[in-house]
Formats: structure tokens, sequence, C-alpha cells
């Protein structure tokens, strides 16, 4: 299975890229974010929760993320490979995500960071909050909260995988096209060499 994680701060452009890897790759695209959304406009009493914090710019509970992730895990046992974006988002995320995917016999094959400064995320996230209508991204104290959650619990979890030696970082500023080819480098190397 081709297992990768997305990873970078809000406004990278791991949605932009993950539509076009799930293209080429054939994945199962799982972005916690998504699945939170889709519970607030389903009207759950997790969604409900989960609102909450999402409208403060606050990371809802590991367990609650963690017990999405597993649900779809078991939902999706055929898949060629998955594409987790927004998530592991804390260092404990991801140690329970190894756990999961060690119970399919499978593992993250590489970890892809989309490097791009605070000032351009902010201006990307304003100019998304004109369109997509997301309450996070429509006023800038708050982008600036969730940059600042990015930093202080979800940075460490480059760590985490670098210490595994999985952690590749990219440029993801420029043209999406050359970026989504860099992020294909990167994993056409890491396929060729688990084949050897
Ligand atoms: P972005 O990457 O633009 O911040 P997401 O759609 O990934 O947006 O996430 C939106 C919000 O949902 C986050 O600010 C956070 O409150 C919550 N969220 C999403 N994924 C996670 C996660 N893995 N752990 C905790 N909270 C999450």
């Amino acid at each position: 299975m081709l297992n990768l994680v997305l990873f970078g701060p809000p406004g990278a452009g791991k949605g932009t890229q993950s539509e076009k890897l799930i293209a080429q790759y054939q994945l199962v695209h799982l972005s916690t974010g998504d699945l939170l959304r889709s519970e607030i406009r389903g009207g759950t009493e997790l969604g409900l929760r989960a609102k909450m914090l999402m409208d403060q710019g606050i990371l809802v509970p590991d367990e609650v993320v963690i017990g999405m992730i597993e649900n779809k895990l078991k939902e999706n046992e055929s898949a060629a490979g998955f594409i987790f974006d927004g998530f592991p988002r804390t260092v404990p995320q991801a140690e329970a995500l190894d756990e999961l995917l060690a119970l399919h016999n499978t593992q993250i094959k590489v970890m892809v960071a989309l490097v791009v400064d605070e000032d351009e995320l902010t201006k990307r996230l304003l100019i998304r909050g004109q369109s997509s209508g997301r309450p996070d991204d429509q006023n800038e104290a708050l982008i600036h909260r969730r940059i600042k959650e990015y930093n202080d619990k979800t940075a460490p979890v480059a760590n985490y995988y670098e210490s595994q030696g999985k952690f590749k970082a990219i440029g993801g500023i420029g043209n999406i096209e050359e970026i989504f080819q860099a992020i294909c480098a990167e994993i056409e190397t890491v396929t060729a060499n688990v084949r050897q």
C-alpha cells in the first residue's frame, strides 16, 4: 500500500495537491478537516462539539479524529493506499496512526511537507475565505491563531517522521503543476527504494 501523509500549515496547498495525487495513484483521501465539516453539516453531536473549537482555530481532541480515521480505515480495507491530509496534527495522533496501520499490516511510506511562509498563507486563506464561506478563513486573527496552533502542536509531527527517515520537505510556493511533479518525484524515489 502507498500511504502518504501530506503535511503543512493551513493554506499550504494540501487539498489542491491531494486531488492531483489521488488521481495519479488511485489513493483514498482522508482529510480530517473534511470529515469534521461533514459532521457539522449533518448536525451530529460530534459535529456540534467540533464546531465550537474549529470556529476558534483550536484543534479538536485527538481521540475524536483518531476515531474517525479508524472507522475510515476499516471501511476501505481494499484501498491501494491512503493520503492523509490534515492528519496527524499532533504527535499522539501520529503514534495512533502508526498503531492503526500496523493492525492493517501496513505503514506510512513518506510524509511530504509543503513549505510556505506565514505572509503567503494568510493571503491565500483570506482569498479562500471569500469563495469557500469557511468561517475559519474569514478573519485574520483566527488565521493567526490556527498558524500558531500549527507551530505549537503540529510542527513537532515533522520530527516524528524525520526520526523514522520518512520526512521530505517541498517548496509550496510557485506553479501548482511543478509542485505536484516535485511531490511525485519524492514518491517515486521512496517506492523505488521499497521495491529493491
Ligand atoms: P486547514 O488545514 O486549512 O487548517 P482543515 O480543514 O484541515 O483546515 O482543518 C480545519 C479545522 O479542523 C482545524 O483548524 C481544526 O480545528 C480541526 N481539525 C482538522 N483536522 C484535525 C486533526 N487532525 N486534529 C485536530 N483538529 C483537527
